[in-house]
């Protein structure tokens, strides 16, 4: 083992979670510099003009607080206060995410995001290169090689330590499985995704609700806008990848446009370049990663996407990462060596990743198939009143996730136990009143002990 005096770190992947965790090692010291494939954002625009935007929730929004930088951040935010369910046909219902204004999801520009996490690293002391891809790492020797993809142009560097965020495609992760392998398991979904934009109205208004994460379900596919602060929405068309109707069936423009004049009707208008972006901007694949380790011995730890990249129905992705980095800064100032501290994030964090990975494929079936299912609104109608007859005990687990910071594996464990009650109470029942309450009372306290006071 070597011994680092120097305590100096290379993060590779100047994406959200490598430059956050950026900002909070450098100001506990660390000497940080951050090699980042893509040119500066702050110069070129890498997202050729388009809007590309997540939902920054309470995870996601501590870890913003530790290092600083949540005013900064939230000052361009927009609150969502629910999903906005748009039917086929009717007017479109809010159901809301929490009890009040104090339990909403906000949405973010992503690269207003990173530029803000980039500047604030530098100032806090770090070194960014951009334009370095990583290429190969002789974990041995300590030599890493980076590709400038302008000219080919190799360039080589001596590190202690590499901290991989470098997001799912990871060439660390890569390079690491080749040393010793991870356990590595990719689990691809069936369904891909296109985004589109609703700009704003000529008078720069919004043209649909602003305070909403609007949702299309349609069973098997759904459609979803995200706010911007400028005024428009980005959204997000998920489909399969085969049959009909599927990414395999809707090719063209023409196609689309058709696609939606029959099911997303009231959002036609709202998208004038529906035929152009669809044929220009790229399907994504949506894929699940698992890996038994994250780290290297004491040269390379994963953190983020890398290590365990989700599909995007809770969103949770960057959530999770930014408290990735939150964990892997706290275990690297807690005294022990470098080893024990990658050992240390991976053992809290892994079970965690695990735990949001599968609530996030859940979450793909409640978005597109069940939020307007009447089963699913009796329950959540009681869940809902659960939730204020008994908040010590019964908080709802979309509650759990987004707006609490209790690890994800307790909210996913908790979560099942709620949901066989609220399917056990319901069953036989079309509305609340007809509900035994002093029952149900003695059955939740029953099964269903209070929340620990820190959850
Ligand atoms: C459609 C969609 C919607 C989403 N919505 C949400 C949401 O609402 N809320 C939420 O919390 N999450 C959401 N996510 C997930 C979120 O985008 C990711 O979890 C998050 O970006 C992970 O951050 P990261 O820093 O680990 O990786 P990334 O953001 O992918 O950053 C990786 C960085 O590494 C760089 N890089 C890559 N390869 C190399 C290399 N070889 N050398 C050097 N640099 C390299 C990249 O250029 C990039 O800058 C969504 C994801 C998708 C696909």
């Amino acid at each position: 083992m070597i011994a680092h005096a120097s305590r100096s770190l290379s993060i590779i992947g100047a994406g959200l979670a490598g430059s956050l965790l950026a900002i909070l090692l450098s100001r506990q010291g660390w000497r940080i510099t951050l090699y980042e494939r893509r040119g500066d954002p702050r110069v070129a625009d890498y997202e050729s003009g388009r809007s590309i935007n997540l939902a920054l929730a309470e995870r996601g929004r501590n870890a913003l607080r530790q290092a600083g930088v949540e005013d900064e951040v939230m000052a361009r935010a927009v609150m969502m206060r629910g999903r906005m369910v748009h039917p086929r046909e009717g007017e479109p219902q809010l159901q809301r995410y929490g009890r009040d204004d104090s339990e909403v999801i906000w949405s973010i520009h992503r690269s207003d995001l990173n530029t803000t996490l980039l500047e604030l690293a530098e100032q806090a002391g770090a070194t960014v290169h951009f334009h370095r891809r990583l290429h190969t790492v002789d974990f041995d020797a300590g030599y890493a090689r980076f590709i400038d993809d302008r000219d080919d142009s190799p360039h080589d560097i001596r590190f202690d330590t590499l901290i991989g965020a470098d997001g799912a495609g990871s060439a660390l992760r890569a390079a690491m499985n080749r040393r010793a392998p991870l356990g590595e398991d990719i689990a691809f979904l069936d369904h891909s995704y296109k985004e589109l934009e609703i700009p704003p109205a000529d008078d720069g208004s919004f043209r649909i609700e602003r305070n909403a994460l609007h949702i299309w379900p349609r069973g098997h596919y759904m459609c979803i806008a995200l706010p911007n602060h400028e005024g428009t929405f980005t959204v997000t068309l998920f489909l399969p990848n085969q049959g009909d109707p599927s990414f395999a069936t809707i090719n063209t423009g023409a196609q689309a446009e058709a696609l939606f004049a029959r099911e997303f009707a009231d959002t036609l208008p709202l998208i004038p370049n529906l035929e152009h972006d669809f044929e220009h901007n790229p399907a994504g694949l949506l894929a699940t990663l698992y890996l038994d380790r994250w780290h290297l011995g004491d040269r390379a730890v994963l953190l983020g996407d890398a290590a365990h990249a989700m599909v995007p129905f809770h969103g949770q992705g960057m959530n999770c990462a930014f408290e990735d980095c939150v964990a892997l800064a706290a275990h690297l100032d807690g005294g022990a060596d470098r080893e024990a501290a990658f050992a240390a994030f991976q053992a809290e964090r892994l079970p965690n990743s695990r735990a949001i990975q599968a609530m996030a494929l859940e979450n793909y079936l409640e978005m597109r198939d069940r939020v307007d299912n009447d089963d699913y609104l009796l329950q959540r109608a009681l869940e809902m009143r659960l939730a204020s007859r008994h908040p010590e005990r019964f908080v709802p687990r979309y509650a759990m996730v987004t707006f609490r910071r209790m690890p994800y594996a307790l909210a996913l464990e908790r979560g099942q136990r709620q949901r066989d009650l609220l399917v056990e109470l319901t069953r036989g029942h079309q509305s609340l009143d007809t509900l035994d309450w002093d029952a149900v009372d003695a059955t939740v306290r029953e099964r269903l002990s209070p929340l620990p006071a820190d959850a």
